[in-house]
């Protein structure tokens, strides 16, 4: 086909040049992953402000990651002549907090007010629906309940969304003197959060919403400013961002959505694939299509389309690989006993990957649940293969993480009593007793330690003053502050002793570092993120300021900045979307992971193969699934045991797997012709594969046997 030279660098063919061409309008772009879809964006902006005269203030790009975001703002410097600034480039999350840093006064947010995650959330929500909810697992009902309400974009305390918000609440099996019980909780948490100067994820997007409803000239102003608007990912965007993305874009402008309804992996977040379809009825956008794929080898994308192939209701894509396949083309499983020798395979392979030359930057390992990682850690620590764990907002999901957190947020706002409650581990004998008498007392909770032990007191006075040096040093310094802090230093230790002890290892010095260095690379990841994000926010900010733009590291999710040691990266399938890596690992391809089951019922079957399809195209050269038949999640339930992905058959129709098996005894060398396919589990298959036309491949019995028939 003929493709097209544009700036004179990039070459696009001709359905991608027609994209970049595309000037004014509404446009959707569907394709499928790895056709450059995120490329035509950052090109088409690129010759907007170039060429078409579009000012830097004038385009925006949204997208789903911070990562994704830095990408894009990297690959369109380097496109753009020096003298033009950059335009806006972020996520929905960091482009509501910025409306609201700026403008939020007209809705009573004030400057200083701190953002709390996700968990926190959960608990200041919980605490107020404890009373009319003594049942935990209607509490957490009533917590899903809320989180559909923000999706939706509706307003609890707006009488005008009153009748949506019921009927939400219906559907969640809250009626009657339930609604009641429900809708009065909910309000109370809005207030509460109002009070004490909290922002919770959904707030940056809501109130963002609210604001520009409000002050009409503003919104108006910011019409007339964004006359082209690109949002990648838009699959994954909810009711509520598509609501905010409506009140800045009418239907006259120019805004693109560019989407692949095969990764759509946030329904279980309320997202709403059908944003997509309603934007293009709406708008009556001009549709556009990609079919070749740049990323992948031939094997990796036709067994990519033959996997989302088995869901229904999809847009029918053609995926075909431009690339010619190269020697170490293909797809992999690799069969285990446990998740131990599986996570020492992955990091076996890994080693003997980079020990040839790779590098590590160009080796990703994906799990499905970030309890996974913690494996992988340990194996890759013992080899001293460098590694940092991509977030999203996985590093969220950490204790040290959140307390760290919580110790920036309290030292900005001492009302932050989310923040408060979870610093009471720092201080020994405060306890959630001591915390409640601090904050039942008054609005300044850290000034109110009469009515506790003079240890606590002491303990408290300690934290407060070490605040207040933390707030003037400000979010620079907040890792130094961790570090040198003698209560954060002494909590660090103790749960690294109680985590040793728990796997039954020996204390001693050595082990003990070994054992806390997870914890400081994930602090020293936010950090760096944070420094990151301020090094692009304004040096002239005031303090409060510059405090809330590094915490917003929670709403995004935080990415670690780019060091210049190459790493591998750990990642969750779900923070993996729009990368690529040359050689993707995926830890865990088990029935019970992938797709993930709760109690042996898989809630959202179409969703997990979705994800699969994910994890697989993000490889270039090589995908290697791994497999263990008992994987212990960490959960202290012991081992659990586990079959083969059910998704292996699909993706093996159309083309082979090669099948590689690391169990004792039954271990096949890498010759594996040369092996008598063991009874149990394996049965040759006769085609050859494409690398080597003399291999068989094995093939598990469990294939055949155990998940029937496929289409
Ligand atoms: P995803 O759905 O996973 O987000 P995508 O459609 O956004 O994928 P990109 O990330 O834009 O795909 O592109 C995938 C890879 O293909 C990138 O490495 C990109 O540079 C490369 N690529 C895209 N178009 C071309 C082209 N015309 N020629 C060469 N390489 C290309
Ligand atoms: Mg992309």
């Amino acid at each position: 086909s003929r493709s097209l030279v544009i700036g004179g660098c990039a070459m696009l063919d001709n359905d991608q040049a027609q994209v970049v061409a595309h000037d004014d309008g509404p446009a959707a772009v569907l394709a499928g992953a790895g056709s450059g879809k995120t490329r035509c964006t950052t090109e088409r902006a690129a010759r907007r402000l170039t060429e078409s005269g579009v000012s830097s203030d004038g385009l925006m790009l949204l997208t789903f990651t911070n990562k994704a975001a830095a990408e894009m703002r990297e690959r369109l410097r380097s496109r753009l002549p020096k003298q033009l600034a950059l335009p806006w480039i972020g996520t929905f999350h960091s482009f509501g907090n910025r409306l609201l840093r700026s403008y939020g006064k007209t809705i009573g947010i004030p400057k200083n007010a701190t953002l709390m995650d996700a968990d926190d959330a959960g608990r200041m929500l919980d605490a107020f629906l404890a009373a009319p909810f003594p049942d935990k697992t209607r509490r957490i009902d009533a917590v899903r309940l809320n989180e559909a309400i923000n999706a939706h974009g509706l307003d609890i305390t707006a009488e005008a969304d009153r009748p949506a918000i019921e009927h939400l609440c219906d559907k969640a099996g809250f009626s009657g003197h339930l609604l009641r019980g429900v809708l009065t909780a909910l309000t109370r948490y809005e207030k509460e959060k109002r009070r004490a100067g909290i922002l919770d994820f959904s707030d940056l997007i809501l109130l963002p919403a609210r604001l520009l409803r409000k002050d009409e000239a503003l919104q108006e102003r910011l019409r007339q400013q964004l006359r082209d608007v690109t949002v990648d990912e838009a699959q994954d965007t909810d009711g509520a961002q598509f609501r905010l993305l409506k009140l800045i874009s009418p239907h006259s402008r120019t805004v693109l959505l560019v989407g692949d309804d095969d990764q759509a992996i946030y329904e279980w977040r309320h997202a709403r694939p059908e944003n997509m379809r309603d934007f293009i009825d709406e708008y009556g956008a001009t549709i556009y299509r990609l079919e070749r794929n740049y990323r992948s080898t031939p094997a990796i994308v036709t067994g990519g389309a033959a996997l989302v192939r088995h869901n229904e209701n999809r847009l029918e894509k053609n995926p075909y690989a431009v690339r010619k396949a190269p020697e170490r083309d293909g797809v992999r499983l690799i069969h285990y006993d446990d998740s131990d020798t599986m996570a020492e395979g992955v990091a076996d392979r890994i080693h003997a990957a980079t020990a040839q030359g790779t590098s590590p930057g160009d080796i990703a390992v994906l799990y499905r649940k970030n309890r996974l990682a913690r494996l992988i850690e340990t194996a890759l620590l013992r080899r001293a293969i460098p590694y940092r764990i991509k977030a999203g907002t996985d590093l969220l999901s950490y204790a040290d993480v959140r307390m760290m957190l919580a110790a920036g947020r309290l030292a900005i706002n001492r009302r932050d009593v989310r923040a408060l409650s979870r610093l009471a581990d720092l201080v020994p004998g405060l306890g959630a007793k001591g915390v409640g008498q601090m904050i039942a007392a008054g609005d300044d909770p850290l000034q109110h330690t009469g009515r506790l032990s003079a240890k606590a007191a002491k303990g408290v006075g300690e934290l407060a003053s070490a605040l207040e040096q933390l707030y003037r040093d400000g979010p620079d310094k907040l890792l130094h502050w961790c570090e040198n802090t003698g209560l954060f230093r002494s909590w660090l230790q103790q749960r690294a002793k109680n985590s040793l002890k728990a796997a039954g290892r020996p204390i001693d010095r050595s082990e003990l570092e070994l054992a806390l260095r997870p914890a400081k690379g994930r602090m020293g990841a936010i950090q760096r993120a944070m420094s990151k994000r301020l090094e692009t926010a304004a040096r002239n900010a005031s303090l409060d300021e510059r405090w809330a733009t590094g915490l917003e590291v929670i709403a995004g999710g935080t990415d670690e900045a780019e060091t210049d040691q190459p790493k591998v990266t750990l990642c969750s399938i779900h923070a993996s979307k729009g990368l690529e890596w040359p050689i993707v690992h995926v830890f865990g391809f088990s029935d019970g992971l992938m797709p993930m089951a709760r109690e042996d019922t898989v809630e959202n079957l179409p969703e997990e193969r979705r994800l699969a399809y994910v994890a697989l195209t993000r490889a270039q050269n090589q995908i290697v699934l791994h497999h263990a038949e008992r994987i212990d999640l960490g959960t202290g339930g012991g081992a659990e045991e586990m079959q083969v992905s059910r998704f292996m058959v699909e993706i093996n129709r159309g083309h082979q797997i090669e099948l590689i098996d690391r169990r004792q005894g039954k271990s096949t060398p890498d010759n594996e012709e040369s092996q008598k396919p063991p009874k149990t589990g394996w049965r040759k298959c006769v085609r050859p594969s494409t690398h080597n036309p003399n291999r068989q491949c094995l093939i598990p019995y469990c294939l055949t046997r155990q998940h029937g028939t496929t289409r």
